[in-house]
C-alpha cells in the first residue's frame, strides 16, 4: 500500500483526499476540531508538493428517504461549509469551498485550483449515492482527480463512493491511490490490537457504551484474540438478563439474549460483568441513587459500581495489551462518571501495557478526564476499530488501496 510519502509526480495534478471532517456542531459552530487537526498532517504534505488539494468528506446523516422538507432540514443542519473557516485558521492559508457535490460548479471549482491549493467540498452525504456507492457518482468524483489519498480512518469501514467508488476507479485507471498519515498510524497501533503478539499477553478488552447492537458483534472475534473480556456500560445488562437477573429498566437487547449466552458459554469465565451497579429511579431528574448487586425494579443501572470498578481495575493492572471502546456509564453525569474514571486511573498506572481507546464518546470521556496521555493510542474511528478487529484487520477503505 502506497503513502502520501510515496505519491510520484502530483506537483499541479489534482489530489483527492478523503478526509474526515465529521465534526461535533453546537448551535451550528464546530464543538471541537479534532478531526480537522487530525487532517492536517497529510493535507500539509500535498500541499508542500504543489498538489491541487480537493477534500471530501462527510457530515452527519441524511436520510434522503424522508420527506423533501425534512431532507432539506438535515443538509442545512449538516452544511460542511462550517468547517471551511477553521480549517483555513489552522493551516494558515486560504481554503476555497464549493457548495455543488458535482457537475459544472464542481467542476469548475477545481479547474480554478492552483498547484498548492487547498479546495472542500460540501459534505459528500447531500448526494443520496453516496452511501450507496453509486458508480455514477463515484465516476463524477473520479473524473477530476489525478490521484486520491485515504485519510478518513473513522469512514474505513464503509464502502461508499467517496471512500471506495474512486478509489476502485483510479486504481483500474492506473492512477496513485494511498493512505494518509492518520490512516497509516491508526492500521499501525490498532494491527497490535488484531494480530496479538505473545509478548502482549495478557490481552484485556474492555466494552461499555450504549451502541450494544452495533458492538455485541465484536465479541465472538475478541473472544477469539483476548484473554479476557471486560463488559461494562449499557452493554452489560443484555448479558446480566441473559443471565436471569433482574435489570429493572436498564437497556437491554432482547434479541440479542441468546447471543449474549452463546458468548458466555465460549468464554469459559473469559467474560467479567459488573458485579454492581449504580442505580437510580430514572435517567435524568432521578430522585433516588443507590449501589445494587442487581438493579430492581423501577430503576435503571447507569454505571459499574464500585466493586466492579476495583474488580476491573486488577484485570487491567495485569493486563500488557488494552483495547477499549464505551464508557462504563453515563459518564456525561457526573455522578455516573467514576466507573469510566476508574478504568481511566488503571490504565495511568500501568508502565508496559500497550492501550488503545477508541469510540467518540470514550475518547471525548478520557479527554474530558484528563487522560488522554495515559493512553498509547486513541483512535479516531470507533466503528472502524471494532469492524477491523472483527474483520481480522481488513477494512473496505484500506483494502481498496492495497
Ligand atoms: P462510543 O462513542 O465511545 O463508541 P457509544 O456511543 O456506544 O460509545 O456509547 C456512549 C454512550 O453510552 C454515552 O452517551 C453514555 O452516556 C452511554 N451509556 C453508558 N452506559 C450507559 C448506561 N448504563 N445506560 C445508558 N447509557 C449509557
Ligand atoms: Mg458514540
Amino acid at each position: 500500500m502506497l503513502t502520501v510519502d510515496n505519491l510520484k509526480n502530483i506537483n499541479g495534478k489534482v489530489v483527492i483526499v478523503r478526509v474526515d471532517f465529521n465534526v461535533p456542531l453546537k448551535d451550528g459552530k464546530i464543538r471541537d476540531d479534532n478531526r480537522v487537526r487530525a487532517a492536517l498532517p497529510t493535507i500539509q504534505k500535498l500541499v508542500s508538493e504543489g498538489a491541487k488539494v480537493v477534500l471530501l468528506s462527510h457530515l452527519g446523516k441524511i436520510k434522503h428517504k424522508e420527506a423533501p422538507e425534512v431532507v432539506e432540514a438535515q443538509k442545512a443542519k449538516n452544511n460542511l461549509a462550517v468547517v471551511a473557516p477553521r480549517l483555513s485558521e489552522l493551516l494558515g492559508k486560504e481554503v476555497a469551498f464549493v457548495g455543488a457535490t458535482r457537475g459544472e460548479e464542481f467542476e469548475a471549482a477545481v479547474a480554478k485550483l492552483n498547484a498548492g491549493d487547498v479546495l472542500l467540498v460540501q459534505n459528500t452525504r447531500y448526494e443520496k449515492g453516496e452511501e450507496k456507492n453509486d458508480p455514477e457518482l463515484a465516476k463524477a468524483w473520479a473524473k477530476v482527480a489525478d490521484a486520491y489519498v485515504m485519510d478518513a480512518f473513522g469512514s474505513a469501514h464503509r464502502a461508499h463512493a467517496s471512500t471506495y467508488g474512486i478509489p476502485e476507479i483510479l486504481k483500474a485507471e492506473g492512477k496513485q491511490v494511498a493512505c494518509g498519515y492518520l490512516v497509516e498510524k491508526e492500521i499501525a497501533n490498532l494491527t497490535r490490537c488484531v494480530n496479538v503478539a505473545d509478548k502482549d499477553r495478557p490481552y484485556v478488552a474492555i466494552l461499555g457504551g450504549l451502541k450494544v447492537s452495533d458492538k455485541i458483534k465484536v465479541i465472538d472475534s475478541l473472544l477469539k484474540k483476548c484473554d479476557k473480556i471486560l463488559i461494562g456500560g449499557a452493554m452489560a445488562y443484555t448479558f446480566k438478563k441473559a443471565l436471569g437477573q433482574s435489570t429493572g429498566n436498564s437497556p437491554v437487547e432482547l434479541d440479542q439474549l441468546d447471543y449474549a449466552l452463546k458468548c458466555l458459554k465460549e468464554a469459559n469465565g473469559r467474560i467479567v460483568l459488573p458485579v454492581d451497579s449504580v442505580c437510580t429511579n430514572g435517567f435524568e431528574g432521578w430522585t433516588e441513587k443507590i449501589v445494587s448487586e442487581e438493579v430492581p425494579e423501577g430503576f435503571e443501572g447507569m454505571d459499574i459500581g464500585p466493586k466492579t470498578a476495583e474488580l476491573f481495575a486488577d484485570e487491567i493492572a495485569k493486563a500488557k495489551l488494552i483495547f477499549w471502546n464505551g464508557p462504563m456509564g453515563v459518564f456525561e453525569q457526573k455522578d455516573f462518571a467514576n466507573g469510566t474514571i476508574a478504568i481511566c486511573k488503571a490504565v495511568a498506572k500501568l508502565n508496559d501495557c500497550f492501550s488503545v481507546c477508541g469510540g467518540g464518546d470514550s475518547a471525548a470521556a478520557i479527554k474530558e478526564f484528563g487522560y488522554k496521555d495515559s493512553f498509547s493510542h486513541v483512535s479516531t474511528g470507533g466503528g472502524a476499530s471494532l469492524e477491523m478487529i472483527e474483520n481480522d484487520g481488513h477494512l473496505p477503505g484500506v483494502d481498496i488501496l492495497k
